[in-house]
């Protein structure tokens, strides 16, 4: 496939996504006040909104970064979630959040939240920019949710197509010219 001879649409802006972050990082702000907050990215994916994301939480927040791999066809999981790069710390004590791009089989997420429970920490919680409900393999509901679509491939804004388009500023769905 080359992206080259597809269309791009876009579907969330640059202000839709400013806009939901903002109102994400003042739910979160609200609901972590008095907690001990600590944010896990899940690399590569979530780097992008992660980093709008904790400069809309007006708390001190620890960041820390994990980074997940599940051999697919670079549009869907196998089902193999292993953990390539752990978060080095001690997560007792801590109300972890943890923050992915997008859930679809919802594989990820949930072997992520199994294999950080075993840390210990005091609670912990996930957060994702979009979700795609009807692709799920297991049951798992993320806590906070920017945007909820339908079964499409999207791209940018952090989700890659190819492992490239990382860096569009906005989200866009790749839809064949040819159609
Ligand atoms: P899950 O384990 O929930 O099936 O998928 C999680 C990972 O699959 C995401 O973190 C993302 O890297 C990738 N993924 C799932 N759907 C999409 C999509 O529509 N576009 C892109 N670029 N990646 C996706």
């Amino acid at each position: 496939m080359d992206i080259e001879k597809k269309v791009w649409e876009v579907l969330c802006s640059e202000e839709d996504l400013n806009k939901r972050i903002k109102e994400l990082g003042a739910q979160i702000t609200e609901d972590y006040k008095g907690k001990n907050l600590m944010v896990i990215s899940l690399l590569r994916g979530s780097f992008v909104f992660c980093a709008d994301l904790v400069r809309a939480i007006d708390l001190k927040t620890k960041i820390d970064f994990m980074t997940t791999q599940s051999y697919g066809d670079g549009f869907s999981t196998s089902g193999n979630v292993e953990v390539v790069n752990d978060i080095k710390g001690s997560l007792e004590g801590y109300d972890v959040l943890v923050v992915d791009d997008i859930t679809d089989s919802a594989l990820t997420m949930d072997h992520v939240l199994k294999h950080l429970k075993e840390k210990n920490p005091k609670s912990i919680k996930s957060c994702v920019l979009l979700d795609k409900p009807s692709r799920r393999r297991v049951e798992l509901v993320p806590d906070y949710c920017g945007f909820t679509i339908e079964d499409k491939f999207v791209v940018g804004y952090g989700l890659n197509y190819g492992d490239h388009y990382r860096n569009v500023p906005y989200v866009f769905v790749v839809t064949d010219q040819d159609r």
